[in-house]
């Protein structure tokens, strides 16, 4: 209940009641004066010697006992009326304080008038939490102090109200009854008298030491969030919807080289590249609308004038499902973009490399498409990059029918099906693990070529094989000058068969087989007879057309697996695998008897001896061809025309 210490009593209705109205003084002080004056002449008639003084006291009195009924009878209708109405005042001030209390005492918060002279509490609601009323101060209320408190962080709210003559809002510490200390919001309120001075002070107060402990933990874990940003490495800023900055973390700073203060009057316009402008306009007028996270690169200009490259998400921040910032978390890129662009700048050079190549080069990817097929590709098997990229069918530049190509094998690592494909290949000459091999193909953009091909795997970082690369070689013109050049070095050129260096060879190698696998070998030496007579008679010319002749005659009655050479002048030899002493003998009685019979141009007819013999087991080739010689001179030495085997 509210303990009014003491009322404001200024108009105590039963002093009202006994005043006099102006009029009813005047009315009753001129009725004296005149009455009192005629009872003073009339006593002064019939008591000569009364004083003028006694008789002035006697007509007073004569004149109050007359007058004062009267002036009772005239006064005391107005003054019970007068006191009613007192009455019902005093009912309602007493009702307006019982309603004042009332009001008082629901509020949730304490409520105090305060004496502005000494502090003491003059009225309390129910929510201070104590009886005490009467000579209590208000600092021994809320502090148990008989003084009150003094300045320092937390000022005594009436001390400040009493100092400034206004109302003041002030955080004060109370204790609670139970000794706890309290954060009071404490309103303090001035009340003054009619000249101006402070009578009195009103204090309410409400606990917020939750709010403060609350903001308190708000504070701390706000400062652990602005420490977290502050460490994030990722560029973090909140824009207001008019674009200017709000906050930007540490990494932000770092970065675009600008400090809290430039910050402070700086929006994202200014950092903002030229390039990014028009497409981040609309996103941050699109953003400001709706709340999603919306993944952007964006171009930023640091304070030093040098742009990097962010991405990252923008998200609106809503409250009461309206906008009010933006808030964006970016990553500097731009290292990996300055590699993306010089791997894409690479990528680029080494295509046009491989492009504009004079070698025709192809690649294949790991599921055997063709990636890369460049110009000279083209070029050789007339068939456009445009066709064949992103395709596995290489194979028609190359083949009549579907197969695998050396890339293909390579690709496969299919190194064992190599001679399955390739008479012959070897290990690239370029890289270890490559491919090589070369060939006659019958058709390769309409000609018949003999191409070189090397086919090098490429493995990525992880040693993973993800590419074969096959380069080509038309070397069809410098095959067959090698072809000439063989055929120069091995063949005679006057009668095209081998001459006598090759036919060292192939004895040599027969020689070696006959002797590894103990099968036969035999071997003619034949001579034309007479020959010097030709060249004699008819010419050197005419001779040559001879031995063109006879050489074609033997080539065309040997088998296909025996060796025609000219050994010299006109002297040549048939070596002849797989041929017993009775096969050769054959051979040659036919070869004899095939140059006897046959009509040639202008000489008509011509013979030949032939010395034969079988290759023995512990014979060289010199052995071997000795004694076929000496079966020929034998054979010339018995006339002529007939075959002598040793
Ligand atoms: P024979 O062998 O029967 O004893 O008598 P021949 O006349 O054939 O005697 P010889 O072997 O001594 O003579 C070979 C001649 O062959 C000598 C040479 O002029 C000639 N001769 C050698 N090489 C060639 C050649 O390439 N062209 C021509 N036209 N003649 C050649
Ligand atoms: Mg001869
Ligand atoms: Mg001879």
């Amino acid at each position: 209940m509210v303990k009014p210490v003491k009322m404001n009593t200024d108009t105590d209705p039963g002093k009202s009641g006994q005043s006099k109205s102006p009029i009813q003084v005047f009315a009753i002080a001129l009725g004296l004066i005149f009455f009192g004056e005629l009872a003073i002449m009339r006593l002064l008639t019939f008591f000569p010697e009364m004083t003028p003084s006694s008789a002035a006291l006697v007509d007073g009195i004569l004149l109050a006992c007359l007058f004062l009924p009267l002036w009772f009878f005239l006064s005391y209708r107005p003054m019970r009326e007068k006191n009613k109405e007192c009455n019902r005042e005093r009912q309602e001030i007493k009702r307006q304080n019982v309603f004042l209390h009332t009001v008082l005492d629901a509020l949730p918060f304490p409520f105090y008038v305060i004496d502005a002279n000494d502090y003491r509490v003059k009225i309390i609601n129910r929510a201070a939490g104590t009886n005490e009323t009467g000579d209590l101060t208000c600092h021994a209320l809320s502090h148990k102090s008989t003084t009150p408190c003094e300045g320092g962080e937390h000022p005594c709210p009436m001390v400040e109200v009493k100092k400034t003559g206004k109302p003041v809002v002030l955080e004060h510490l109370h204790y609670n009854r139970q000794g706890a200390q309290r954060v009071m919001e404490v309103h303090g309120y001035p009340i003054f008298d009619e000249s101006g001075n402070i009578v009195q002070m009103i204090e309410s107060s409400v606990d917020i030491t939750q709010r403060k402990l609350a903001e308190d933990a708000l504070r701390r874990s706000e400062a652990n969030l602005q420490d977290f940003l502050d460490n994030a490495n990722d560029l973090i800023q909140i824009l207001g919807l008019n674009g200017q900055f709000l906050y930007v973390n540490r990494s932000w700073k770092m970065v675009l080289g600008y400090d809290e203060t430039e910050i402070g009057n700086m929006g994202i316009h200014d950092i903002l590249h030229k390039d990014s402008r028009k497409s981040s306009l609309g996103l941050f007028s699109s953003i400001s609308r709706i709340s999603q996270a919306v993944e952007h690169e964006l171009l930023f200009v640091t304070k030093h004038g040098k742009t990097i490259v962010v991405e990252g998400s923008i998200t609106t921040q809503m409250e009461e499902g309206k906008p009010v910032a933006v808030r964006g978390i970016f990553r500097d890129i731009t290292k990996r973009k300055q590699l993306e662009e010089q791997f894409l700048e690479q990528k680029n050079f080494t295509e046009k490399i491989l492009s504009y190549s004079a070698v025709p080069i192809f690649v294949l990817n790991k599921n055997h498409e063709v990636t890369n097929w460049n110009k000279a590709c083209e070029k050789m098997t007339g068939i456009p990059a445009q066709k064949i990229v992103g395709t596995s069918d290489h194979w028609q530049a190359f083949y009549p029918s579907k197969r695998d190509c050396l890339a293909d094998l390579v690709l496969d690592e299919s190194y064992d099906s190599l001679p399955q494909f390739y008479e012959a290949f070897e290990t690239s000459a370029f890289l270890e693990e490559g491919v090589s091999s070369e060939g006659w193909f019958e058709n390769i953009g309409g000609k018949k070529r003999y191409v070189a091909f090397d086919a090098v795997p490429i493995y990525n970082r992880a040693n993973e094989l993800v590419a074969v690369i096959e380069t080509l070689q038309d070397i069809s013109e410098r095959k067959k000058l090698e072809e000439a050049l063989e055929r120069l070095a091995t063949t005679d050129a006057l009668t095209g068969l081998c001459n006598r260096h090759r036919f060292n060879e192939l004895l040599q190698q027969e020689v070696d087989r006959a002797k590894r696998y103990h099968t036969p070998l035999s071997l003619i030496m034949f001579d034309l007879d007479h020959f010097k007579k030709i060249n004699d008679t008819y010419g050197h010319a005419v001779g040559d057309l001879v031995l063109q002749d006879v050489a074609k005659v033997i080539r065309k009655n040997v088998r296909a697996s025996d060796w025609v050479g000219r050994w010299g002048g006109e002297e040549f030899l048939v070596l002849c695998p797989e041929a017993t002493e009775e096969d050769v003998l054959v051979i040659a009685e036919k070869l004899r008897d095939t140059v006897e019979k046959h009509v040639f141009e202008t000489v008509k007819t011509i013979t030949v001896s032939c010395g034969v013999t079988r290759f023995k087991p512990h014979d060289s080739v010199d052995t071997f061809v000795s004694r076929a010689d000496e079966g020929l001179y034998r054979a010339k030495d018995k006339g002529r025309n007939i075959v002598e085997i040793i």
